[in-house]
């Protein structure tokens, strides 16, 4: 009912906004280019969530604070500054200190001046970079499920995507199929997402061989996103693939500082890449965003200098997370697969019957009070038995959360 009232009250928005447009007419067409693309389900369900008073589980943020050094060196920051534009391929200090953290982690050097840019968010990193990457008419291979801005982002970049379906059971690919992809004519590039969302899975230093192989033997270049890097839980590891041999150079690596110091809010983000890459990159960048936020900039420096017991506390509080709610869901004899890393988890809806796992999300928000994403959204296959729930929430939320899916099978029946 909420929902509906959502919609009506937005379809009201809409119907007074054409009045108004239509007073302008005759119009001229809008760009086509957001034609074959809708807006994001992942926000789109924060939005469902905040009306509906549901606990969040959707679109994957934090609810707990950002460590104690960065609100305070914050607080700092206001009154020294800067407030003024950094240099708009970020600030010096921040990309050093960047270069020194991800040589620590990776073992690769990447040259501040020539090999960085500073983004707003994961978000810009990956657009500039697919809008660096492509012309009009070239292909990207993405896996499925896939985060839902790869799409987005190969369209508006004018190229077409090719999905590699992941299975759903455990996220494996099989060479082969991911080979035909790789040689079709016109494929430019490949993306990867490791720590992978929305599946949790943590690609192994094998399939990663077998990614740069076919990556090698094609000459493809690997976007990847990185941003779940620091979450990852034993035994598995996260494994650059810049660092194969021979894939640094053609590695575009995309991360950001919002999941590893809790500051999705901040927009904080990078691109690596080799000189001539960056070059073009870092030319969207400077027309389209001029910069990121230089007090937020300055401010990050504190976390890009955190010691290594910084990211095994990370690891333990989200090892601990994951373990509540996974075992939440477990105790409740949901099904799921056991993430690898990311602080996604899928469940499986089958036994509800639901035809629309957008229907079931709607319901689950309004009738038991906890959002979800339907798993639809980043599956290019007709998948429509899967749910993702994300655990980046304090102990108190996720238990709220458990206790309000221990109705779930009474209500959704
Ligand atoms: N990466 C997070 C998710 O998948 C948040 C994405 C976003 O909305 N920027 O939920």
């Amino acid at each position: 009912m909420l929902f509906i009232c959502i919609l009506n009250s937005e379809i009201r928005i809409l119907t007074s906004e054409i009045q108004h447009l239509s007073t302008f007419s005759p119009m001229k067409p809008l760009s086509n280019r957001t034609e074959h693309f809708t807006e994001s389900v992942i926000r789109h369900m924060t939005r469902v969530a905040n009306a509906c008073g549901a606990i969040n589980l959707s679109q994957g943020f934090p609810d707990f604070d950002p460590p104690k050094a960065l609100q305070d060196r914050l607080a700092e920051v206001a009154h020294t500054g800067p407030h003024q534009y950094a240099l708009t391929i970020g600030a010096q200090n921040f990309r050093e200190a960047l270069s020194k953290k991800q040589e620590h982690f990776s073992g690769l050097r990447y040259d501040p001046q020539t090999e960085m840019v500073i983004t707003c968010g994961s978000t810009e990193a990956m657009m500039i970079t697919m809008m660096s990457v492509c012309n009009p008419g070239d292909k990207v291979v993405i896996f499925s499920p896939f985060y839902e801005n790869y799409t987005a982002d190969t369209i508006l970049s004018g190229a077409t995507p090719i999905y590699v379906p992941l299975d759903p059971h455990d996220f494996t690919f099989d060479a082969n199929v991911l080979e035909d992809a790789m040689k079709q004519p016109g494929v430019k590039a490949l993306v990867l997402c490791n720590p992978s969302n929305p599946s949790g899975k943590v690609f192994t230093r094998e399939e990663l061989q077998i990614i740069a192989d076919l990556a090698i033997k094609y000459d493809l270049y690997v976007i990847t996103d990185e941003v779940y890097e620091h979450i990852v839980f034993a035994p598995h590891h996260h494994t650059y693939i810049a660092t194969l041999p021979g894939m640094r150079e053609r590695t575009i690596e995309c991360s950001s500082l919002s999941k590893s110091y809790s500051i999705t809010g901040w927009r904080l983000g990078y691109v690596l890449a080799a000189e001539p890459i960056m070059n073009c990159i870092k030319k969207i960048h400077d027309f389209t965003v001029v910069g990121a936020a230089s007090p937020l900039q300055e401010t990050a420096l504190t976390a890009l200098n955190f010691g290594d017991d910084y990211y095994q506390e990370l690891q333990a509080h989200y090892t601990h997370m994951k373990e509540i709610f996974t075992g939440g869901l477990r105790n409740l004899g949901f099904k799921f697969t056991e993430p690898q890393g990311t602080y996604f988890v899928m469940m499986d809806i089958s036994e509800f019957g639901y035809k629309s796992d957008d229907q079931f999300c709607i319901d689950l928000a309004q009738k038991v009070g906890v959002a979800a994403v339907p798993g639809s959204s980043f599956f290019r296959e007709p998948v429509n038995h899967l749910i993702r729930f994300h655990f980046a929430k304090k102990d108190e939320t996720l238990i709220e959360a458990l206790n309000r899916l221990e109705s779930l099978r009474q209500k959704m029946k």
